[in-house]
């Protein structure tokens, strides 16, 4: 009897010790606001700030979607704990507020902008983003006017994927290569349109850890609403991620 408890004690820890070695893709965060608004998906600053002060003294290096594809066609290797850091939609407080504290622990991120909505009230102007982008952001597309993907025609998808890229592309002039799919909703259509539009790949709202061994247009994500438990709860959709990411490399 004790015996097999013994066995079945070694069992589980090493099935926790292989669970919590890295491997089975890259974290890559979704944020939205950094702001003290009471909004879920409002990250209030202090807390961003110990987010990533968490990430910077657990070793952990911020990429962008553009390196950790590069590693895919060869182009050198992932640091050995890597973490992409994204922002839907392109609100101001992103320029103001995430990446100066960002920037404070090394880190940058990548900002999925609404084509159609730059300079509007609440968003980055054309002049903060290309900022961001000196900065070392790297820019993607969330659309042109922020519709669920697979509740229009395919046409019409095409052309939202299309018109984004362009617009965001003439203006900050450089390539425009991911983007995120607003409210996390697309189809089979949008996955063809996307190849069609030339990009290279696209996050969902998916949980669990970013592959690019999979559909390189269906990236999982991690995603980090404004936190009810403190920073425990950052760490516990880390290491959900982690697990979830260990469990899906197995098939
Ligand atoms: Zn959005």
């Amino acid at each position: 009897m004790i015996r097999s408890l013994q066995i079945i004690g070694v069992l589980i820890l090493i099935v926790s010790l292989w669970l919590l070695t890295p491997g089975g893709g890259v974290p890559i965060l979704a944020y939205h606001q950094v702001s003290s608004l009471p909004e879920i998906y409002s990250v209030d600053a202090n807390e961003f700030d110990q987010q990533m002060q968490y990430l910077a003294e657990h070793g952990y290096t911020a990429i962008s979607l553009g390196e950790l594809f590069a590693t895919k066609q060869g182009g050198g290797k992932l640091p050995s704990r890597p973490v992409v850091i994204t922002f839907d939609d392109g609100y101001e407080d992103n320029y103001l507020t995430a990446l100066p504290i960002m920037e404070k622990y090394g880190m940058k991120g990548t900002v999925f902008v609404i084509a159609g909505q730059v300079g509007q009230t609440e968003y980055m102007t054309w002049e903060q983003l290309k900022a961001m982008q000196q900065r070392g952001t790297e820019i993607g597309s969330h659309t042109y006017s922020h519709v669920a993907l697979n509740e229009i025609s395919p046409p019409e998808q095409l052309a939202e994927l299309v018109r984004s890229k362009q617009v965001l592309e003439t203006n900050l002039g450089q390539r425009v290569e991911f983007l995120a799919y607003p409210y996390g909703q697309y189809d089979s259509a949008t996955i063809a349109a996307m190849q069609q539009a030339g990009y290279t790949g696209a996050c969902t709202g998916r949980p669990g850890l970013g592959t690019t061994s999979g559909d390189v247009y269906q990236l999982n994500r991690v995603n980090i609403p404004r936190p009810k438990y403190g920073l425990g709860e950052f760490r516990l959709r880390l290491l959900r991620a982690q697990i979830y990411g260990k469990l899906a490399s197995l098939w």
